[in-house]
């Protein structure tokens, strides 16, 4: 199924430009986007992968990771093939690299809005998430889902590499509640080189939507040797706690993956330093994920500093809320920030 890819503009020249990420790209009559998955038919921008789904779960919200937004719900999780970026490292490269590597195929299951929103409801999911492949390059088929989803009380997560235009941005800031944004690192030798991508307009990205109230928590994933230096840690945290103190981070663990099988996974002392230095800018909510570490995936109050969150297990997926329904910490009733119901 092929759908109309509106997010888009017809030029005086007679190409079609994508509006809805960085890369801009500009297509002549039969040509894709780089992200293999829009293309230019009978002159108009089709998105190629409407309605068909690469994978479909029911997931611990926890592992997005969203921590702050609706914590200990379960979220219905689709995402396409097809991305905008070629990082080395994608632990999803078999559906997000698939069309570039398989001549343009398109696989997948039908799922249409209609359905996503039914079984979400069916399985007494909170909301659902655009994931496991890059959500900005299926853009109409999300936002479709999106409202649908939203006429029916549930919510909507993008979790995403922050490529988003902001025209791409506003029109999913009435329905996208919450977002998780990768800040892959903080140079653009690493973006362009591991990702194939640029660094500034992600941040560019992650302040808009801020800006626009999205509740938005970033995840980094720690690699040794190339985005791990105390430098570059520092500049992340530091770009973050600028922004926002009180946005929560995710600092992951590495192992070795798709193009990046010959680097070592990131040690737990790497995830530990990090840690550190996101508190020690004066971040709120620093958290480590893809490893056992409860002290460390777990919510303490900022004012008092007493446990609220309790989280076990790899993805801090079981967990023991002792926040009311308004994020109102039990022992001295300063209200976390988040999206508590
Ligand atoms: S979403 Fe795809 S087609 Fe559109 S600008 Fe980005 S890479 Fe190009």
């Amino acid at each position: 199924m092929s759908a109309l890819a509106w997010l888009s503009q017809k030029l005086d020249d007679g190409r079609i430009a994508c509006e809805a990420c960085h890369h801009h790209c500009k297509l002549h009559e039969n040509e894709y986007g780089l992200c293999g998955v829009r293309k230019v038919e009978n002159g108009e921008l089709r998105l190629l992968v409407y309605g068909i789904a690469s994978a479909i779960n029911i997931d611990p919200i926890e592992k997005k990771p969203m921590f702050h937004f609706l914590p200990g719900s379960s979220i219905f999780s689709f995402g396409t093939v097809g991305c905008n970026f070629s990082c080395k490292f994608c632990q999803n490269f078999d559906i997000s690299q698939y069309p570039q590597e398989h001549h343009h195929e398109i696989i997948g299951s039908n799922l249409a809005p209609k359905d996503a929103v039914y079984l979400a409801q069916e399985h007494y999911c909170g909301s659902i998430a655009y994931t496991y492949n890059e959500p900005t390059v299926f853009l109409e088929y999300s936002y479709d889902t999106a409202k649908l989803a939203h006429k029916v009380g549930l919510k909507n997560v993008y979790v995403t590499n922050g490529y988003e235009t902001h025209k791409a941005i506003d029109t999913l800031a009435p329905y996208v509640e919450g977002m998780n944004i990768d800040i892959k690192g903080y140079s653009q030798s690493f973006y362009k080189e591991i990702c194939g991508a640029s660094v500034k307009p992600v941040l560019d990205t992650i302040a808009y939507a801020h800006k626009k109230g999205i509740w938005i928590e970033t995840t980094t994933l720690l690699i040794p040797g190339h985005n791990d230096s105390d430098k570059e840690i520092r500049a992340i945290a530091k770009f973050q706690a600028d922004l926002d103190p009180s946005m929560p981070w995710h600092i992951s663990a590495f192992y070795p993956m798709y193009k990046m099988q010959d680097v070592l996974p990131t040690p737990p002392s790497t995830l530990k330093r990090a840690y550190e230095i996101g508190k020690d800018v004066g971040l709120k909510y620093v958290y480590v994920g893809n490893m056992d570490d409860e002290s460390r995936e777990s919510t303490y109050c900022p004012k008092c500093k007493k446990l609220v969150i309790e989280r076990h297990g790899h993805i801090g997926q079981y967990i023991t809320n002792h926040l009311n329904d308004e994020g109102i910490c039990p022992h001295c009733h300063y209200k976390l920030e988040g999206i508590w119901h």
